[in-house]
């Protein structure tokens, strides 16, 4: 049987202790963090994100402010909405809930937003300081999942790393995030060829691909660290469940992370984090 990381009692407590840091904020600097949340449209997993976001801004004390824009606000709207924010000096993070409708160009949009009030680490002065190794602010997503590894005692350095995706914001980033960790990292996408046999190689399998249940037991080593980044429905139930088929692997797996409850409440937590630091980089300027 696998251990399982709880993101949900993980990220619990790290926002208690973030909360009882924020809470001297008041007396120390005069206000508290501020995260500016921008959300176009009306699509449910967006709402349903953005309305999460606001629940952790108000348990660790953070000021959330969610601007609600039309699915029909133009690029120079939201680009001018943008620069405000950037200018307001009472405003400490900026994030943009994607995606965002076909008529806006995201990047665009990503690279509009001051890089110090990045909260989401996606801006490209961000992920440029990220693969040089500079000081930056760390997507949500991959910097969760180290902090579920270390807490969890995972041992990184020297061990096989199997990243399943490669995408801008989770794939990519926590390859360079286990490779920084010193783990030998191979990146797999939709053309490799023997998945299987590359997976099985893995000490620690993380999976992004947004597949229901991809991942089934043959593929994982007995022993493996599994981190399971998916976030779908299932076909049959209609059930949140990750990419990997958690009752198939969990008995082969030495540690497993659960969907719903794993790296869900630890991306949340991490942006928490992060809009305390785009904070205090602020105040120290
Ligand atoms: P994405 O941008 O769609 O990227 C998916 C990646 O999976 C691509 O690199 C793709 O390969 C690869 N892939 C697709 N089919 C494959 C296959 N059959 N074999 C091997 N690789 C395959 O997805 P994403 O944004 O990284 O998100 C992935 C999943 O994580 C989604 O379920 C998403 O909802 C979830 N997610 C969760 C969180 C969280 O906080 N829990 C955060 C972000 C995302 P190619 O590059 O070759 O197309």
């Amino acid at each position: 049987m696998a251990a399982i990381i709880s993101g949900k009692e993980l990220s619990a407590r790290l926002k208690a202790e973030m909360a009882a840091q924020v809470a001297t904020f008041p007396t120390k600097y005069g206000r508290v963090p501020h995260l500016a949340v921008i959300l176009v449209g009306e699509d449910p997993g967006s709402v349903s994100y953005v309305t999460g976001k606001a629940k952790a801004s108000a348990e660790v004390g953070i000021r959330n402010t969610t601007l609600r824009r039309p699915e029909s606000i133009t690029e120079a709207e939201l680009l001018g909405l943008i620069a405000e924010l950037n200018a307001d000096p009472g405003v400490d993070g900026i994030l943009v809930q994607l995606p965002l409708p076909r008529h806006i160009d995201e990047e665009r949009v990503i690279a509009a937003i001051d890089r110090t009030k990045d909260v989401d680490g996606f801006h490209p002065m961000n992920v440029a300081s990220l693969w040089q190794k500079q000081a930056c602010t760390l997507p949500c997503t991959p910097k969760g999942i180290i902090k579920m590894l270390k807490t969890a005692g995972v041992e990184i350095a020297g061990r096989e790393a199997v990243v399943i995706g490669r995408s801008n914001i989770v794939g990519l980033p926590v390859a360079k995030l286990l490779l920084d960790e010193n783990a030998t990292v191979t990146m797999t996408h939709s053309r490799t060829r023997d998945l299987g046999e590359v997976t099985r190689r893995a000490d620690i399998l993380v999976v992004a691909i947004g597949r229901p249940k991809f991942v089934t037991a043959d593929m994982v080593r007995e022993g493996a660290v599994v981190i399971d980044v998916g976030v779908n429905r299932d076909p049959e139930t209609g059930r949140l469940c990750g990419d990997v088929d958690y009752a198939a692997v969990e008995p082969k797996a030495a540690v497993i992370t659960p969907v719903p409850g794993g790296v869900g409440p630890m991306t949340i937590c991490c942006l928490m984090e992060n809009t305390i630091e785009c904070f205090l980089a602020r105040i120290e300027r």
